[in-house]
């Protein structure tokens, strides 16, 4: 057991000061040194690979998220997430710069579209965090916004698209940007007559709890559009009272809250702690949404959980869990018109669903 130390403590008590969300963001640990540091983590054994990782894409931890890391502990699955390791550094075949084959499929600048009633909308490409595993690590956006004609592009295809009802804003993170300028989104997207919901996919609230303020909920609560949020979860010590508290809001305001997990090796790759995490988020007032299966994207090959481990997690999350607490686990494949679910009826040593019904009406 590891204790918790003076400097864990400093690092809570910094995070209940009054610093608002826009400078807990700017005073975020953005250098290798200070995250090990920090942490009480040796640069010996630590700075290298993560000096070569940063330079492939930037250190960035918030003081709420570093404030939840177990000191000294090089193993805890909220540092895995964010410190960059050696192997960041290998080419691997198979892993590459973009899996999903994104830049393919964008009709204006800043809008995604590759399924039929919902377009993604980039806000910025800005994120509060810069997780290791991001398969939008190598995008070209940096933390472009953005410009107002090109908004005004992406408003004319949404206009044009009545089959289109729901726009996801999504990014990078979009709540990194400001509330002035998401209630601008808001107001022009209410117009759109076509549109019922208005989905965030972000995870502001889970790593700066303090994003979830008043401006917020205020255009969240003036707009005639539903709101959705999909936080982005992957281990339940990411959910603390500060986060929930967030989280109760937002539910206050209407929002209905879903989750995303991403399946990570040395993260969350076991299943006891998977159902740990759906009871979790649900005693939040979350609901677990998708579990993604890993993409392949160059430079995290380390974090990769086969297929097939995959699936059996899956399976017995799918034993422990009533079925509304059982993410789906799905993989994007490029050119589908959804995400693809992977196939849980499939047994490993090969045996269909429905080999697997009928010799179990054999056995009866
Ligand atoms: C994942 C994704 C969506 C949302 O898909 P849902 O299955 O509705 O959650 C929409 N657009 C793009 C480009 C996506 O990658
Ligand atoms: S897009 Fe999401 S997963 Fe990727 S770095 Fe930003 S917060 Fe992390």
């Amino acid at each position: 057991m590891i204790q918790r130390t003076p400097a864990r403590i400093e690092a809570r008590l910094a995070n209940n000061d009054n610093r608002t969300w826009q400078q807990l963001l700017s005073d975020s640990v953005t250098t290798p040194e200070a995250l090990l540091a920090g942490l009480g983590l040796d640069p010996a054994r630590w700075l290298g690979g993560a000096t070569a990782g940063h330079r492939l894409f930037p250190v960035r931890v918030p003081g709420p998220w570093l404030a939840r890391i177990r000191h000294g502990d090089p193993d805890d699955p909220l540092l895995r997430q964010v410190l960059p390791l050696h192997q960041e550094q290998e080419q691997v075949p198979g892993y590459v710069r973009d899996p999903l084959d994104e830049l393919a499929a964008t009709p204006a600048t800043g809008l995604i579209r590759k399924y039929r009633s919902r377009a993604l909308l980039m806000i910025t490409g800005q994120c509060a965090i810069n997780c290791r595993y991001c398969f939008r690590r190598h995008f070209p956006y940096g933390e472009h916004r953005l410009a107002p004609e090109e908004r005004e592009r992406a408003l004319a295809v949404l206009r044009a698209a009545p089959e289109i009802n729901e726009v996801i804003f999504s990014g990078g993170d979009p709540l990194a940007v400001s509330d002035r300028l998401l209630a601008r989104w808001m107001a022009e997207l209410s117009g759109i007559a076509s549109l019922q919901r208005v989905r965030i996919h972000s995870r502001l609230p889970v790593v700066i709890p303090q994003r979830v303020c008043d401006s917020l909920l205020a255009w969240i609560r003036q707009s005639r559009l539903q709101v959705v949020m999909v936080l982005h979860v992957n281990h339940p010590a990411e959910i603390d009272d500060e986060v929930r508290t967030a989280l109760a809001r937002l539910r206050a305001a209407g929002v209905t809250l879903l989750n995303q997990s991403v399946l990570l090796q040395g993260v969350n790759d076991d299943a006891a702690l998977l159902a740990t995490l759906s009871e979790t988020l649900f005693a939040a007032g979350v609901l677990p949404y998708y579990l993604h299966a890993f993409d392949p994207v160059a430079g995290a090959h380390h974090f990769d959980v086969s297929d097939q481990r995959a699936r059996a997690l899956a399976r017995e999350l799918q034993a422990r869990l009533p079925g509304f607490l059982v993410p789906r686990l799905v993989r994007e494949i490029p050119g589908r018109d959804g995400k693809t679910p992977l196939d849980l009826g499939l047994e490993d040593d090969g045996t269909s669903a429905e080999e697997a019904r009928m010799s179990n009406l054999v056995n009866l």
